[in-house]
């Protein structure tokens, strides 16, 4: 019986998707990946997790996609709000929705139901604002250094069904992330390139090297060899800590470069966002970092300093908000839609003035 009502809700979900998506047909035809990059710098906001469990839809620890099923809403919600920050990208909210994560947290039966219904919701969002819909696929920690063939044989067919759930709704391409492993990376860019769509694959930099020895930029390179179309790190470190591997890396590869730093304060000392410590030395990940994140204008600062680097899919991770996107959007020149509602302070009574004595007494319009 179970099974029979999955496979009618996702008939369900598919036909009520490409209904609605027949006026699409029609749309002017969305600008590739590819040829974005050709051009320009293609900005791409991340961190659904982190902002849906602040906002009261995710639970922290498992961090697993279940909103997708349960609050649809808050979850295109926020596709929306990254939309119209200027991202260029919505991606399906499939990270940590593949079967062994779901499986480790008793929702097994959700899987394929959830993949299709978050592709269809990246998509529904991403065209209405002329973006791309990426599909995701994410490390299984089931990497197993000692043994690739039977890693391969556990990580590949979850990875398969994600992109076929992926490519059955529609996707421009897909990402890979969060990798701590090449050799799980290469199994993730294998099955993309099998399902004929561009591949952006980044590692997680959680040390100085991959878990199965690399350097980041050699792992990066590997990847860019075996077919890769765009190659990096996201997640894990803030700019600071994440600017001196990604110049390795941009000199050791020759095509598209991808950095989607967290937005917080690492340190030489604490180079992670897992090691950013509370007084009394308890750790602040993942749900005391409030005290750590950067402004928008530290965001902004590190998407110049990316597009001056050279690197073409510039973005942010864990612990993003909206404002930080948009910031980042307008300091690589662009006006988004939320642009609108940029910051006018010299507007504020209290911020518009310099005159202290002024300041606090009168507004702009009691002077
Ligand atoms: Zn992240």
């Amino acid at each position: 019986m179970e099974q029979l009502y999955w496979r009618d809700s996702i008939r369900v979900v598919l036909s009520r998707y490409i209904a609605s998506s027949k006026g699409f047909v029609m749309a002017k035809v969305i600008e590739s990946l590819l040829d974005r990059l050709r051009k320009d710098v293609v900005l791409v906001a991340e961190g659904y997790m982190f902002e849906l469990e602040r906002r009261g839809y995710i639970k922290a620890g498992p961090f697993v996609p279940e909103a997708v099923l349960e609050h649809p809403n808050a979850v295109k919600e926020l596709h929306l709000e990254f939309l119209r920050t200027g991202s260029e990208v919505i991606i399906a909210f499939t990270y940590y929705g593949h079967r062994a994560k779901m499986k480790a947290v008793g929702r097994e039966n959700m899987l394929e139901e959830l993949n299709i219904r978050a592709v269809a919701l990246a998509r529904e969002v991403a065209q209405k604002g002329g973006a791309l819909t990426a599909g995701n696929l994410s490390n299984t920690w089931k990497y197993d250094t000692k043994n690739p063939e039977k890693s391969s044989k556990v990580i590949r067919p979850m990875f398969e069904e994600q992109t076929r759930w992926a490519t059955d709704v529609g996707v421009d391409f897909m990402i890979a992330e969060t990798f701590s492993h090449l050799g799980e990376a290469l199994i993730a860019l294998e099955v993309i390139k099998e399902a004929g769509l561009p591949a952006v694959i980044t590692f997680i930099p959680l040390q100085e090297k991959s878990c199965d020895g690399y350097v980041w930029e050699e792992a990066c390179s590997i990847l860019e060899d075996n077919g890769a179309d765009v190659v990096g790190l996201n997640c894990g470190r803030g700019p600071d800590t994440i600017i001196p591997i990604l110049e390795k890396i941009r000199k050791k590869v020759s095509g598209y470069v991808a950095a989607l730093p967290v937005p917080y304060r690492t340190t030489k000392e604490q180079p992670c966002f897992y090691d950013l410590k509370m007084p009394g030395q308890k750790s602040a990940f993942p749900v005391a970092l409030d005290p750590f994140l950067l402004t928008r204008f530290e965001m902004a600062d590190f998407a110049v300093k990316a597009q001056d680097m050279g690197i073409n899919y510039i973005g942010i991770c864990c612990g993003a908000g909206p404002h930080h996107v948009r910031a980042m959007a307008e300091a690589l020149g662009r006006s988004v839609p939320a642009s609108k509602y940029s910051p006018e302070l010299n507007l504020h009574p209290i911020t518009g003035y310099d005159d202290p004595a002024k300041r606090y007494c009168f507004g702009p319009t009691g002077e």
